[in-house]
């Protein structure tokens, strides 16, 4: 793994990622896709395997490409951390802008989804997240409540978060792939509620799918991630 992947996935994810094996000869990827941490149909049945295959393999690996090739006449930007990238946007050459926003947002956003999900996940947070979500929001229902309201509320494409703005918890939404960490604040979790990320098991029942992934949330690897914000 080189520096720039080794960086992202101790940022981003927070949790040991195995490393990618590369043939010598290879031309080695700016960026690269991390394998999911568990088998596709792990999350059954509240995620189903088709949807994670597709979301993983076609939808992750189209940003990583994507973000890849805006990267490629830029050698000087290849170094760089990607998340220093997308919170310096305005710093970009404007012709990649966007698409270092909507890629690499993409990239950063399925890297940590990846890892907040488990199986055998659910229940009520335990540890430093547990008290600080029922500190802030009274208990995990309530906080459960208004997460899921966030989610279903939110027009088009784009994101549910907790995060953490200063010493605050917060619930946020992001439009498309942008992530939190553009607005200065650093995302503890999120739910992806891009269609693609339900529809074919839930087709356009978002609220359903939005209870429903409460039984894969890695409380483990969420709180880790808390702690460490
Ligand atoms: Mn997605």
């Amino acid at each position: 793994m080189n520096r720039r992947n080794f960086v992202l996935t101790t940022i981003v994810a927070l949790s040991s990622l195995p490393v990618i094996a590369q043939a010598e000869s290879a031309p080695k990827p700016i960026y690269e896709l991390p394998p999911l941490p568990y088998p596709y149909d792990a999350l059954e049945p509240y995620i189903d395997a088709r949807t994670m295959k597709f979301h993983h393999d076609r939808h992750h690996q189209a940003y990583v490409d994507n973000l890849n090739k805006a990267l490629t006449p830029y050698p000087e930007l290849q170094n760089k951390c990607l998340v220093e990238l997308i919170q310096n946007l305005d710093q970009l050459p404007a012709a990649i802008r966007t698409s270092v926003r909507n890629n690499g947002g993409g990239h950063l956003n399925h890297t940590l989804f990846w890892n907040i999900m488990a199986p055998g996940g659910g229940g009520e947070p335990q540890g430093a997240i547990g008290e600080a979500i029922r500190k802030q929001f009274g208990s995990f229902g309530q906080f459960q409540e208004a997460f899921e309201k966030a989610g279903l509320t939110l027009f088009g494409s784009g994101w549910v978060w907790l995060v953490k703005a200063g010493e605050q918890l917060e619930i946020m939404t992001t439009p498309n792939q942008d992530s939190p960490l553009m607005a200065g604040k650093f995302p503890i979790f999120g739910n992806d509620v891009w269609e693609h990320a339900y529809y074919l098991n839930y087709q356009n029942r978002r609220g359903e799918y939005l209870k429903s992934w409460w039984n894969v949330a890695n409380w483990a690897g969420i709180n880790l991630r808390f702690e460490n914000a």
